[in-house]
């Protein structure tokens, strides 16, 4: 085997831009003001792009808050004012924690339970990680 040969065979087993990962292009976040609510418009779009529970999502960003809220059609309904660059913050913390491979960065990823432990799983380098 010669070495562009080898150098072949390497990238056929390294997935292409291991070190870049694939990062999703993040919606932009609304909310809206009502009362002393705030109401993220666009919740259910952030569980779907992400393929993650809307009550695992929702729970995250309450907990990260430190205020209870609830889902109403797609909508994240949150008790308090907060402002949009609050919201955007806790929306990408969870990405990092929840959705891409701590490993190569990439998001294809699945949220399973092992022994009682939630464990994120990469589909594309196989890495498990506790999260
Ligand atoms: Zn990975």
């Amino acid at each position: 085997m010669d070495y562009d040969e080898m150098l072949k065979k390497g990238r056929e087993e390294v997935p292409d831009d291991l070190s870049s990962g694939e990062r999703f292009e993040m919606p932009e976040v609304k909310t809206r003001r009502e009362g002393s609510k705030t109401v993220l418009e666009n919740f259910s779009e952030f569980a779907d792009k992400f393929n993650r529970d809307q009550k695992h999502l929702s729970k995250y960003i309450q907990n990260e808050l430190g205020t209870a809220g609830h889902i109403d059609s797609g909508k994240l309904v949150l008790n308090g004012e907060f402002r949009r660059g609050q919201v955007t913050s806790r929306i990408e913390a969870y990405t990092e924690e929840y959705v891409y491979c701590a490993e190569c960065n990439r998001p294809d990823t699945k949220l399973l339970k092992e022994k009682g432990v939630e464990m994120l799983k990469c589909q594309a380098c196989g890495a498990r990680n506790p999260v």
